[in-house]
């Protein structure tokens, strides 16, 4: 692996930075969670991934990781490289082939019986391994843009998400993934937010809530036998609760029977981000367990797009839980309650000029694209599609985990010029989105391209625009 692309960005030749690691070796607490956090040691890496490489490669890996003929059509797809169209390490090809040439040594016969014609490779020692993990963290936000524009079905955010599993195993990863990790393994939730704190920010909003509607408001608890657990992103708790506000208010107009559990509440899953499996299994199962503990009939996602997808779809398969009751967003959720006349909206107290962002994990990977907009054109005025949107729109530049990773911030926000262009086209006033990464992606990107519009959510638009009955 030592003849490379060198990388103009300068991102894939940043250095190994494993100082949380070391910390954490040096306070006594080397792995959480029964061992399943690793961290780094020195020597023996290439060893134990090559041979985690041999074992986990599974029948999509594989097709994803032959099927591809360098045709070069993926290129265009990456906000990377479209935001640096001189740099050949930016394209989908190049960086999943960084993980294909070691397959095709190690494991393909091709590489193994001409590793020249195959264009073969092997890493030497951790810096090689390190340049890898500069490439699946750094330089790609699996958005799967290019998985959809690939005309041989190439999943290269699934490669980038096995190899970045590869190398969780090792420790050899940011040190933001290393923390989230950690600390969604030791309190159940990515932000570390304590019992104490998440009981008492709900209180906050309970009073606030009945201040305004009255002693019969509630945002319930770990009530029994529901109709919704309601589950959210711990930035909901910690930095942003209004949101949490937004959609008591809109339970209480439709008399919907929900709870919150006191346990299992976060829908997020940095397994998603980081490969590890096992992490994902972890969390989801927290939150499936709470279901079925509270006999609640479905399950709730607030607005987040990796907590959707990994809650939805992938957690049943990491937990290998069987799915017994309906799982959704809650935005699917304000559409029904929109169709049914279970609550009432006025689109004049939304004038401002609206567009809407497509998160990359409910567009692409969760098929949830329509829902949206037939919600917002029922509570604003002048909704206006940005282009292109859907499963086509980009990256807000926060996924992957990207926003945990301050080492590849510069590249994350140069990559954004082209969502900066999109926004920018709409002349709208606010950016809808229903993620709450992509509530801090966007606004990197409007303020780092200086735009004159902010990011609103669409609970936050549809209890703005909520006609409450007189007395409630
Ligand atoms: S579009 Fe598909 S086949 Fe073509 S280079 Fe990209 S990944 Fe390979
Ligand atoms: S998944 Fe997205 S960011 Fe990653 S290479 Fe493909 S288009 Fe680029």
């Amino acid at each position: 692996m030592s003849r490379r692309t060198k990388s103009p960005s300068g991102v894939i030749d940043a250095p190994l930075d494993v100082a949380a690691q070391a910390k954490a070796r040096e306070e006594g607490r080397p792995s959480v969670r029964d061992g399943r956090l690793k961290t780094y040691e020195p020597g023996a890496n290439v060893g134990r991934f090559l041979e985690l490489l041999g074992r986990r490669v599974s029948r999509p890996l594989a097709v994803s990781l032959t099927a591809c003929v360098h045709c070069g059509r993926c290129a265009e797809s990456c906000h990377y490289f479209l935001a640096r169209p001189d740099d050949p390490t930016m394209t989908p090809v190049w960086k999943a082939d960084q993980i294909r040439k070691i397959f095709k040594r190690h494991v393909d016969w091709t590489g193994r019986v001409a590793p020249w014609w195959a264009k073969a490779g092997t890493p030497d020692g951790d810096e090689d391994l390190n340049r890898l993990k500069n490439v699946v963290f750094g330089a790609c936000s699996a958005c799967r843009r290019c998985t959809f524009n690939c005309p041989m079905g190439v999943d290269t955010a699934l490669l980038v998400r096995f190899t970045r599993g590869l190398l969780t195993e090792l420790g050899i990863v940011p040190e933001g993934v290393f923390n989230v990790s950690r600390d969604q393994w030791e309190t159940g939730n990515q932000m570390a937010v304590t019992e104490t704190d998440f009981l008492e920010t709900i209180e906050w909003m309970r009073d606030d809530l009945r201040a305004e509607l009255g002693p019969g408001a509630d945002i319930p608890v770990d009530r029994p036998d529901c109709d919704i657990l309601y589950t959210i992103n711990p930035r909901e708790i910690k930095f942003d609760p209004r949101s949490i506000a937004h959609a008591a208010r809109i339970f209480h107009a439709a008399g919907a029977s929900w709870t919150l559990p006191k346990w299992g509440w976060d829908q997020t899953n940095f397994g998603l981000f980081s490969g590890d499996d096992a992490l994902g299994a972890y969390v989801s199962r927290n939150l499936y367990e709470a279901a079925e503990r509270l006999r609640a009939r479905r399950i709730v996602i607030s607005e987040c797009g990796h907590g959707y997808r990994s809650t939805r779809w992938e957690g049943y398969t990491w937990s290998g839980y069987d799915q017994k009751l309906p799982t959704e967003s809650i935005v699917a959720v304000l559409r029904r309650y929109l169709e049914e006349g279970r609550i009432v909206v006025d689109p004049g107290r939304n004038l401002e000029p609206v567009t809407f962002h497509d998160s990359c994990n409910i567009a692409r990977s969760g098929d949830l694209v329509e829902e949206p907009r037939q919600v917002l054109r029922r509570v604003c005025a002048d909704f206006r599609e940005m282009h292109p949107n859907r499963q086509e729109n980009f990256c807000c530049t926060g996924g992957g985990g990207l926003l945990a990773m301050a080492e590849y911030r510069p590249l994350r926000l140069e990559a954004g010029k082209v969502k900066a262009e999109q926004l920018k086209a709409t002349e709208a006033a606010l950016v809808c989105t229903m993620c709450h990464n992509c509530i801090d992606g966007l606004g990197d990107v409007i303020k780092h391209y200086h735009l004159p519009m902010r990011v609103v959510q669409v609970l936050e638009l549809v209890s703005r625009a909520l006609v409450l009955p007189a007395g409630s």
